[in-house]
C-alpha cells in the first residue's frame, strides 16, 4: 500500500500544490481544510478529503484515524493550514489574534500530537510545519503573525529534539513571499495595499506554490535518516 500524507490547508495554495504532486508520486492522501468543495474538485486517487477545522482537535483526529484505517498509519503530516491577518500590535482586534493562535499554533501542535505516538512507537515517519520567513525575523505589521510562525519554529526545534532519538523527522519550512489567497484574509486595506506594493516594486513573483510544495516533497523524500530541519525559501529577488 502507498504510505499515507496528511496536508492541512490543502484547499489552496502551498497545501494544494504539495496535493497534486504527491498524488502524481503515487502517495494516498488525506486533505483537510474547511473548503471540502476545492479539495474534492482536485479529483485525487486514493485520497479522502474532509472538511476540518485543524483548531477543532476531536475532528482532526477522526479524520486521521478514518484516513488510517483505510491507507495505514501516517508516514507523513504536513501542517500547512494558516491564516496571516496583518494589523499592528495598537489596533488589532484581538479576535484575529485568537484566530491566528488558533489555526498557526494550536492547528499545528493538534496535528503533531494526533500523529507522533504511532511514529515513535514505529521509529519512522516525519512531520513537517510550515512557519514562515516571518518565522525567524521581523517585519513591520506582523506582531501577532511573527507570534504564531516564531512559535511554530520553537515548538517544532523541541518536537524535533524529543522525536529524533525515535528516528522520527520533524522539521520546519519558512517560505518568503508566495502569491496564494493567503494576504485576502487581512482585513486593513493600507496594509494589504503596503504588502503588494513592496512585493511588485522589488519583483518579488517568480516563486509559486509549485516551488514551495516541490521543496517540501524533496525534504521528504531524502532518506529517513535524513532531516533537512530548517529549510528557508525565497523568491531570489526578497532581500529580507
Ligand atoms: P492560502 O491562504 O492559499 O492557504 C491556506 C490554507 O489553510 C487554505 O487551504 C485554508 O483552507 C487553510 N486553513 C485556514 N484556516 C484553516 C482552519 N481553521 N482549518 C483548516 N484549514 C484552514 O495560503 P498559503 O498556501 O500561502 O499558506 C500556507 C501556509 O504557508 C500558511 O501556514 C502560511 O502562513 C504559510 N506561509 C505562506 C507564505 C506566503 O507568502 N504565501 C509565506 C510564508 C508562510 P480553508 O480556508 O478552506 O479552510
Amino acid at each position: 500500500m502507498n504510505k499515507l500524507v496528511v496536508i492541512t490547508g490543502a484547499s489552496s495554495g502551498f497545501g494544494m500544490s504539495l496535493a497534486q504532486q504527491l498524488s502524481d508520486a503515487g502517495y494516498s492522501l488525506l486533505l483537510l481544510a474547511r473548503r471540502l468543495e476545492k479539495m474534492e474538485a482536485m479529483n485525487l486517487p486514493n485520497t479522502m478529503c474532509r472538511k476540518v477545522d485543524v483548531s477543532d482537535r476531536e475532528a482532526f483526529e477522526n479524520a486521521v484515524r478514518e484516513a488510517e484505517d483505510i491507507y495505514g498509519k501516517t508516514d507523513l503530516i504536513v501542517n500547512n493550514a494558516g491564516v496571516m491577518l496583518l494589523g499592528n500590535m495598537e489596533d488589532q482586534n484581538p479576535s484575529e489574534w485568537n484566530n491566528m493562535l488558533d489555526v498557526n499554533l494550536k492547528g499545528v501542535m493538534n496535528g503533531m500530537q494526533i500523529v507522533m505516538k504511532d511514529m515513535k512507537e514505529r521509529r519512522s515517519g516525519t512531520i513537517i510545519n510550515i512557519s514562515s520567513t516571518a518565522g525567524i525575523r521581523p517585519y513591520g505589521n506582523h506582531a501577532a503573525y511573527c507570534a504564531t510562525k516564531y512559535g511554530v519554529v520553537g515548538m517544532t526545534e523541541v518536537v524535533r529534539e524529543e522525536l529524533s532519538p525515535f528516528n522520527v523527522r520533524v522539521l520546519y519550512v519558512c517560505p518568503g513571499a508566495v502569491k496564494t489567497e493567503l494576504l485576502d484574509h487581512t482585513t486593513r486595506q493600507d496594509i494589504k495595499d503596503g504588502y503588494v506594493n513592496w512585493r511588485d516594486s522589488n519583483d518579488v513573483n517568480t516563486i509559486s506554490s509549485d516551488d514551495v510544495a516541490k521543496t517540501i516533497k524533496f525534504a521528504y523524500e531524502m532518506p529517513q535518516g535524513v532531516s533537512l530541519r530548517e529549510i528557508v525559501i525565497t523568491d531570489t529577488r526578497q532581500d529580507q
